[in-house]
Formats: C-alpha cells, structure tokens, sequence
C-alpha cells in the first residue's frame, strides 16, 4: 500500500480520523489513528464494512475492537506505509502537545491573577471573596484536566517513537540476509539501482562470486556445515568491503560486491583477495572434530558501461563468473565486453 495522495486531502482525512478517535471508548493513539485514518481515506472497503457493522452494534470502538482491526487490516501493510502511517500521527500528536502546553502556561498566568484578585476581594468584602471561590476551583479542576491531557500525549510519543524503532527494525530486517546479516537481494537490487541513478560511470564496478561445487560440500558434510561457509564467505567480504563497498548475498550460494568509484583493475584485484581469502578457510566439522578446507568461490567482475540497465551489467559479471567456472574454477575472470550470445 502506497500513500500517493495530495497535502490538502490527507489532511482531510486526518481531521475526519481525529473526530472519529474522539468518539470512541479508546486512547489516543497510532493504532487507533492508523484505523482510523484508513477508515476516512475510503480506500479500504473491508476495514470499512468491519467498522460500521461494529459500530451499529456496540455503538462504540473499545480498545480490543480496535486492536483487532488493526491487526487484521492493517498490522501487515509493508515498513514504508507504516512509516508514513506513524510520522503523520506523530505531528497530530506533537502539535496538540504543543497547543497544551500553552494553554497551560496561560491557565496558570490565570489562575495566579485569579488568586491574587481572590485575596484583595476577600479582603475587601468576605461576602464576595467566597462568590469568587469556585471559579478558583473550576480553574484549578481545568488545570488539573489539562496536566491529566498532557501525560496522556506524553505516552502517545513514547508510543509513537516505539512504533519508529520497530518500523526502522522490520524496514532493516525487509533487506538483510538472516544467515550472513549481510544484505539481501532486494535490499542490493535498490543500492544497485540508487548508485547508478547517480555515479553512473565506467568505473563503477561489480563483483559475482558463487561458491564452488557447494552441493557436494552439503552432500559431503551436511546442510548445517553448509550454512557455515556460506557465513566464512560472507565475513570475508563484509570484511573486504568495509565501508566503501556494498556486499550483499545475492542467491543460495553466491554473492555481489558493488564498488563505486573503483577502476577495474582495482576490483579485478579485490576480486582475487576474496579468492585467496575464500581458499584459505578451514571450518571444524563438528560431527568428526576434523578440519574441513578446500573451499572455494569463482568470481566474475566486470565494469559498468554507461548508458547500459542494472540487468546487462550484472548479466556480464554473470557471464564472467561463468567463464570462471568454464575455466575450472577457483579463480576470477574480468570482462570489459558482453560474450557473443550466439
Ligand atoms: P557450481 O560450482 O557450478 O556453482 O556448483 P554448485 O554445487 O555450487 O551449484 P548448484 O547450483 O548445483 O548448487 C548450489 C547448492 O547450494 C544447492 C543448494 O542446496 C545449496 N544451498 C542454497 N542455499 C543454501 C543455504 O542457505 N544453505 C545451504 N547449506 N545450502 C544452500
Ligand atoms: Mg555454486
Ligand atoms: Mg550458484
């Protein structure tokens, strides 16, 4: 779900979910807003339909009805709505602290006139002094409302910057690799594409590695001893590259270096470092306690011609990674050229 509406509109809807809150048995808060908010867009024909049944039923939303809406309409909307989701909650929220904050701030220039005035009056005629006494306590009731309305806000921002953590988490977890922690395939598709978008030039370089025979190396010692490689190679290029490069783990068994600002030649060399690196890992096999070595990675790199789509640069770093395996593996193959297609 995509938020592509107008400033004017959202606004609108915003006004209408802030009275629909305020005639519930709930808080005010992001998962009542977020229902509420999709219910005043009119997008959501189901969330809508579940309301309005709900509502002619027990007159009001209470905080189960509310949360059940949530999670069943709304909970899985993807990181990116939710943030948007959540940020404009947030500046409803900020900017009704704000407004609180200064009606307090007048009520209490207020009610110390009014109390400076009490005394003189009293002073003056006792008779009047106590006429004047409960409007000192109405103002003191309307103080003591308003402290109530604040620590209600000041737990709805505690809420909301709870949401962004989380939101920021499941947005991180949405493009990283849960064996390696490096990032995923899309998480590289959109730093693949972000980078040519802007230093799109021939030397902005790729590296493909893909591991060796690693089908044997499962069949040989078991798909548990297989996922530890599969990390041994991506610490190696988390290592490798540091923070100039992006790694990421782009399949099964094989992997993208994407290098900005790298001549060819340079990448060609990084290329071989991981190779060696690669060929030099010994991991202990835990069923017979021995050493295992011999494992290896081909690589394919090649450089970015501009002008050319995300796809035919990896398709020719693709190529030279096949060549490399053609070749006999366990080494790197530089291609400044798509191969023929014939
Ligand atoms: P080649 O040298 O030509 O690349 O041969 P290969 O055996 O490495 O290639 P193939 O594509 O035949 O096999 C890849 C294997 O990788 C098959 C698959 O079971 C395994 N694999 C993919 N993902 C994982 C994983 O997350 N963990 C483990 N242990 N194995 C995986
Ligand atoms: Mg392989
Ligand atoms: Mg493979």
């Amino acid at each position: 779900m995509l938020y592509e509406i107008s400033k004017e509109k959202s606004a609108e809807y915003l006004r209408q979910a802030i009275h629909h809150m305020s005639r519930q048995d709930t808080a005010f808060h992001p998962v009542s807003y977020a229902v509420w908010y999709e219910y005043s867009s009119g997008e959501h024909a189901r969330l809508i339909e579940e309301v309005n049944s709900l509502i002619e039923k027990e007159k009001k939303l209470n905080e189960k009805s509310t949360s059940h809406l949530y999670n069943k309409h709304i909970a899985s909307m993807d990181a990116d709505s939710a943030q948007v989701l959540v940020d404009r909650f947030n500046q409803v929220v900020t900017d009704i602290t704000s407004s609180t904050q200064k009606a307090d701030k007048d009520t209490t220039v207020f009610r110390k006139a009014l109390e400076a005035w009490s005394g003189e009056i009293h002073h003056l005629d006792a008779e009047l002094g106590v006429k004047f006494a409960p409007l000192l306590s109405d103002t003191l009731q309307m103080q003591t409302s308003m402290h109530s309305l604040q620590t209600q806000l000041e737990s709805s921002l505690k809420e909301i910057s709870d949401l962004k953590s989380e939101i920021m988490k499941a947005k991180q977890e949405a493009i990283s690799d849960g064996l390696t922690g490096l990032m995923n395939r899309k998480g590289f598709d959109s730093a693949l594409h972000q980078c040519l978008d802007t230093v799109a030039t021939d030397d902005t370089c790729l590296v493909i590695a893909d591991i060796d025979f690693f089908k044997r190396v499962n069949d040989s010692y078991g798909h548990l001893f297989g996922d530890k490689v599969i990390q041994a190679v991506a610490r190696i290029l988390k290592t490798v590259s540091g923070d100039l490069y992006t790694a990421a783990r782009y399949g099964g068994e094989e992997f993208v270096l994407l290098l900005p600002h790298t001549s060819v030649e340079m990448a060609n060399e990084i290329a071989e470092t991981i190779r060696r690196q690669v060929a030099a890992i010994t991991i202990k096999n835990n069923v017979t306690q021995r050493l295992i070595s011999n494992i290896t990675v081909s690589l394919g790199v090649t450089a970015y011609q501009p002008g050319e789509s995300a796809d035919s640069f990896i398709t020719r770093a693709d190529q030279a990674l096949y060549t490399s395996k053609a070749h006999g593996r366990n080494q790197v193959t530089m291609l400044t050229e798509d191969l023929a297609t014939a």
